[in-house]
């Protein structure tokens, strides 16, 4: 009898202070806190920080390259005077040596010592909900595994402040780099949720074609990206129409092509030089950049970099291919354990027109194909072929404007595409659309009734629409008579017109 009272009392005991003890810790407010890894340049990166000689590195001060420049004005223009290509390349070389080169790592991939970032975060606020989020962020220039390790302790950490088992991981542009590798080395036991915005999961091709050298200037991409530029900009109707207008002008006046022409000259001359001398050391040595290569381009550009597989720099950056290359079987198997998985890329923009790339619908910076993991894509401001639209035995997963087929796609049920979004740019909008997912308890799939698979991203007007079937500029004009709309149409005929003339470029 007395065991069992002493028992009863144990028991009661126990019962006592197991809800004291969980109730410290746990948080009973149901959202999982949100971490938000940032994208590259997340981090402020400082020669001699907290010393009288600091220099901010990245992002790139102004000050700082005018005051690099200044030194180098007059060689600079006596070169242009003479012509004289091999002198404007020093100054260059010079003036971005003197800029970038000290964000340089050495044969091992680490940086100089007196080369940090100095502020990177660690949580300590357990406030969290949809709004307050841990603001990841990072030296984009290292292995990313060094991310992957640092993010894992900071998932445990804010774990152990808040109470909750598991986080929400919102991966920003470079930061599903650093997703990459996490979930490579630590699972997904700690992830709830896990989003990536316009990130190149399997790289960019603008990497690739950098690190291979295939520069390419040409007119349709410059002129496009011109015109791409315009929305972003804060200027009236009417002066956005007479820039527009400027930009089909000088395409069918042949500015454009005298221009390329020159830029193909002027590059072609300094191209060598300037691999050999600022991108190759600077750039090539950082295992974070070469994250960015796409599986296709990345045998080709360890030769034409010139990379020594005997080197550390080397086994950090093969070591994230094996991120790369294992990225859909991780998300398959955490996604088959209940793992929220989201994936949002953009498209229809036009991408910095500098490589041969430049038909690859893109955010601006990212392909849609690397991005959603595998979307089949039309060339940028063309649709699918109508051969291809007719094969498809089911139609559930081509855009209504025809340009993309996400049935390609590792996930299509989990992939959402966002029409004429920038890279990595934001609004009300957008943030409504991520709450949407974060709040959820389920896992939200293209078939809601919120937000269907292809989405119109209207900057201006700061709304995520359903995209529709693709109108004429007529067509647009009759809807929204504006003066900008009048000068497409009219541009959109003279083009039309002038390709059919004088054929491409
Ligand atoms: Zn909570």
């Amino acid at each position: 009898m007395k065991k069992l009272i002493s028992l009863f009392l144990c028991v009661v005991l126990l019962m006592g202070l197991m809800p004291v003890a969980s109730a410290e810790n746990s948080c009973g407010c149901g959202f999982s806190p949100v971490i938000y890894v940032g994208a590259l340049g997340c981090a402020d990166i400082y020669r001699d920080a907290g010393l009288p000689t600091e220099q901010r590195l990245w992002q790139i001060d102004t000050d700082f390259i005018l005051a690099n420049i200044k030194p180098e004005l007059l060689d600079l223009t006596l070169g242009i005077a003479a012509s004289d290509y091999d002198k404007i390349g020093d100054v260059l070389i010079k003036v971005v040596n003197k800029t970038l080169g000290d964000l340089a790592l050495d044969q091992n991939g680490d940086s100089a010592e007196n080369v940090t970032a100095p502020s990177l975060n660690f949580p300590t606020n357990r406030s969290h909900n949809a709004d307050t989020q841990f603001y990841f962020n990072y030296d984009f220039r290292l292995d990313p595994y060094i991310h992957a390790d640092r993010l894992n302790e900071c998932i445990v950490e804010l774990k152990r402040i808040t109470g909750h088992d598991k986080v929400q991981l919102k991966a920003s542009s470079m930061g599903g780099i650093v997703l990459s590798c996490y979930l490579e080395r630590y699972g997904y036991d700690d992830v709830e949720t896990i989003i990536t915005q316009c990130s190149p999961l399997w790289g960019t091709a603008v990497a690739g074609e950098l690190f291979t050298g295939k520069f390419e200037l040409n007119a349709i991409s410059l002129r496009r990206y011109a015109q791409g530029a315009l929305p972003y900009m804060e200027e009236s109707d009417f002066i956005e129409g007479v820039i527009y207008s400027l930009t089909d002008v000088l395409l069918v006046t042949g500015v454009w092509s005298g221009l390329i022409a020159l830029g193909d000259n002027f590059v072609n001359k300094l191209i060598d030089r300037v691999y050999d001398e600022a991108l190759v050391p600077i750039f090539g040595s950082m295992p974070g950049i070469w994250a960015f290569v796409p599986q296709e381009y990345y045998e080709d550009s360890l030769e034409f970099m010139g990379t020594d597989k005997e080197s550390v720099l080397y086994e950090k950056i093969a070591s994230y291919r094996i991120a790369q290359a294992n990225l859909v079987d991780n998300l398959t198997v955490a996604k088959n354990d209940g793992v929220k998985l989201y994936f949002v890329c953009g498209y229809n923009v036009q991408r910095t027109p500098l490589v041969s790339a430049w038909k690859n619908t893109s955010d601006g910076i990212v392909d849609t194909k690397y991005a959603s993991l595998g979307a089949t894509c039309a060339d940028l401001g063309e649709e699918l072929s109508s051969e291809y639209i007719n094969n498809l035995s089911d139609k559930t997963y081509l855009s209504p404007d025809n340009m993309i087929d996400a049935s390609t796609c590792a996930f299509p049920d989990n992939t959402w595409f966002l029409r004429d979004w920038l890279h990595c740019t934001g609004n009300a909008a957008l943030t409504e659309f991520y709450k949407y997912f974060l709040t959820s308890d389920e896992q939200i799939t293209i078939d809601n009734e919120k937000y269907p698979q292809y989405l119109l991203y209207d900057t201006n007007a700061v709304t995520l629409t359903p995209v529709t079937k693709n109108l004429t500029a007529f067509e647009i004009f009759k809807m929204s008579p504006t003066f900008l709309n009048f000068i497409r149409m009219l541009s959109e005929f003279i083009t039309k017109l002038f390709y059919m003339l004088l054929g491409d470029r």
